[in-house]
């Protein structure tokens, strides 16, 4: 039987990965976004559970990672900060690898939390700009429907401006409305960044909503080819063979300590594989789990078992793989 390389490395234990979503709040109401926004702040009570898995886990570790995603995780940096350094901690007391990302719009990134945020360990962003400022604006403003762009784009620079070590992705998701204004982003605001290699660039066309379409995905190629000639290194490919989703130590935990697989199709049932417990036990449903696991090689799992038309596992502010 034929496997490939990603397979095998997504059944070894030594790995574990946990997606948190800290809080299912937002501050933006991004036009795009496939989020309902019902829940709050993660439950304590699962936050214990999430120490005890990685308690129960981190003898047998090699990495550790943490992801934090929402809603915006910043609304709940508190947790974020404590959660983070308590990892970081606990693996240097097992000597693991200790990796730690977080997805935010970047809006409450000042320079205080992002000091605070380093400290804590999470060493790489994946942060969202649609275009020049009136066409990001117009996809991305705040729940009351203020312009959010200077302010991010402020933070990103103040980002470049200090000396630590961390990764930022500036993503910028694409449809026919806003190519030629994230074309004039790549040639007019993106010089404080270009050549830093802390920064790479990913372009992402928008899907599930028909308002929002790419017609021709050939114009990724060609933002790419301009952010390489302005000095940004290469990023992750829009088009992955495999995905985390099926990652068989990949797990997304809900706010309210439902398990999950992608952190796109939230509301399907068939990611909605298990529950949390405080004591860190996870009761997961082995079928749905398999199905994941055997989807490896369908691209987006999440589309080949929903059935939905998404063409990859990442969201408009979905985790990069
Ligand atoms: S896309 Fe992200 S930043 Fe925008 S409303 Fe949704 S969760 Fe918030």
């Amino acid at each position: 039987m034929e496997t490939n390389s990603f397979w095998i490395n997504s059944l070894t234990n030594k790995q574990l990965e946990l997606i948190l979503l800290i809080t299912e709040q937002c501050n933006f109401r991004c036009t795009y976004c496939y989020e309902d926004f019902k829940l709050g702040k993660m439950a304590p009570y699962v936050i214990e559970g999430v120490k005890n898995v990685i308690k129960k886990r981190i003898a047998g570790l090699d990495i550790l990672s943490l992801s934090f995603f929402g809603g915006e995780p910043l609304l709940n940096k508190e947790n974020v900060l404590e959660l983070s350094q308590w990892a970081a901690d606990i693996c240097k007391e097992h000597d693991v690898k200790y990796l730690c990302d977080m997805t935010t719009n970047g809006y409450m990134l000042n320079e205080i939390v992002f000091e605070k945020l380093i400290h804590s360990g999470v060493m790489s962003y994946q942060i969202t700009l649609d275009g020049e400022k009136q066409s990001h604006n117009e996809f991305r403003h705040t729940l009351k429907g203020e312009p959010t762009f200077d302010r991010i784009y402020s933070n990103i620079i103040m980002m470049a401006n200090t000396k630590h070590n961390f990764y930022c992705t500036i993503r910028f998701n694409i449809a026919d409305s806003n190519f030629n204004s994230v074309k004039s982003f790549i040639n007019n605001y993106s010089s404080p960044f270009a050549n830093d290699k802390r920064f790479s660039i990913h372009f992402h066309p928008i899907f599930g909503n028909s308002e929002f379409k790419l017609t021709n995905e050939d114009k990724l190629q060609e933002l790419k080819k301009l952010a390489q000639i302005k000095g940004f290194k290469n990023d992750i490919p829009y088009k992955n063979s495999s995905c985390y989703a099926s990652n068989a130590n990949s797990f997304v935990i809900r706010a309210d300590g439902r398990i999950q697989k992608c952190t796109v199709s939230l509301e399907s049932d068939i990611n909605n594989i298990g529950k949390i417990q405080k004591d860190g036990s996870m009761c997961i449903n082995e079928e749905k789990f398999k199905k994941w696991i055997f989807a490896y090689d369908k691209g987006c799992p999440s589309s080949f078992l929903t059935n939905e038309k998404q063409n990859t596992p990442t969201g408009p502010a979905g985790k990069s793989q």
